[in-house]
């Protein structure tokens, strides 16, 4: 095989090379069914053994608590943006969002198109390279839910803590951290994410929810947009994305084979420490985007003295052999996304990389 590319992109990205690998070996021939698991019917046992078991692991992953479900969606992280309101945001209630970015703001944009809405908690004072404080939030007595964004994939920044929300569900998009690192699901109404950052490939959208929010959608929903319809039928109401969750399954096995959440947690704040101790030992060559103490582990958002230099890093790391550090469009920079799947050499790599880059040009 040639060599694997130094893959930072924001997603679709990386995978662990063993799932792939395994993936291949099973492609043709699913476990000597002669067939590809792709072209079988999501009815059969076969599939749908594939289907319960990795939603098993993923409720294992967090500890088994009572009361959990696992939605397995399509149409992305996006679509949840709105079914979430669709389906929770009712007649007299309203729903608090902490905005935070770019991915909090599309969330609220569909929101706002359903419902009540409020601003619990924002950053934009700081442009969203800081995260606001949400040890002391008022939720109003008739607050639907409160959303906020565990981690915000173009700016860089990620929730350390969660707050407690009493009665009142708390749901995250975890679509660029889940199962990056331990966290209580138990204080969670719901989270969701869609697979193609820290998962699986694209195509499918995972939601983990307290049961009693998906079993009774309001009467007027289509169905296909109502949560209880995906409940009531295991995701299997019309064709699941199967390749894509066999996939997820596989990246799970690969994570209980990592130590799990607390095994992965441990390396990846490994990978986030060389890269950011390179950014701040670079004598202000590299700056951080995001304020130090709202720093992501996932996305790591740095910046040169010119656009011109970053054009020049993004060429060369490329020459290099390096993919995907060229920051979001909507805010320019270098950004490093540095998910599970991404191997510590990759990292220690960029790292040698930008030790010599910064001697040559600083
Ligand atoms: C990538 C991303 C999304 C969008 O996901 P889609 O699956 O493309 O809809 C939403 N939220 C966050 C935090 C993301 O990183």
């Amino acid at each position: 095989m040639n060599k694997r590319a130094f893959n930072f992109n924001a997603g679709p990205a990386a995978l662990p090379l063993e799932v792939l690998q395994r993936a291949q070996a099973e492609f043709v021939d699913y476990k000597e069914t002669g067939m590809s698991i792709m072209e079988m019917s999501h009815r059969g046992a076969v599939y749908e053994s594939v289907h319960n078991e990795a939603q098993t692991r993923l409720l294992n992953l967090f500890g088994n608590p009572e009361g959990y479900k696992v939605l397995f969606l399509q149409g992305g992280a996006s679509t949840q943006f709105a079914m979430i309101p669709l389906n929770l945001l009712t007649e007299g209630k309203t729903a608090g969002y902490v905005r935070t970015g770019s991915w909090a703001d599309k969330a609220i944009k569909e929101a706002k198109l359903i419902g009540e809405t409020f601003i619990a908690a924002s950053s934009e004072e700081s442009k969203f390279m800081s995260l606001p404080d949400l040890s002391n939030l008022s939720l109003p007595d008739h607050t639907a839910y409160l959303h906020l964004t565990s981690n915000e994939t173009i700016g860089g920044t990620e929730f350390k803590e969660f707050p407690g929300t009493g009665s009142v569900p708390l749901i995250a998009d975890m679509s660029s951290d889940i199962l990056s690192r331990s966290f209580d699901l138990k204080s969670f109404g719901m989270v969701y994410a869609g697979a193609q950052k820290n998962l699986g490939p694209s195509g499918v959208t995972v939601v983990i929810a307290r049961e009693e929010l998906l079993q009774e959608s309001p009467k007027h929903l289509p169905t296909i947009m109502r949560y209880d319809t995906h409940y009531k039928n295991n995701s299997l109401y019309n064709t699941p994305p199967s390749f894509a969750i066999y996939m997820v399954n596989e990246v799970l096995k690969w994570i209980e084979e990592q130590g799990g959440l607390a095994g992965i947690e441990q390396l990846n704040r490994k990978k986030a420490g060389i890269l950011y101790d390179a950014i701040d030992q670079s004598g202000g060559f590299y700056k951080g985007c995001a304020a130090k103490d709202s720093r992501s582990l996932m996305n790591v958002t740095f910046r040169l003295a010119s656009e011109e230099l970053e054009k020049q890093f993004i060429k060369e790391t490329g020459q290099a052999g390096f993919v995907g550090l060229k920051g979001h469009r909507s805010v320019g920079g270098l950004r490093a996304s540095i998910y599970n799947a991404v191997p510590y050499e990759a990292i220690s790599a960029l790292v040698d990389f930008m030790d010599d880059f910064r001697k040559r040009n600083a």
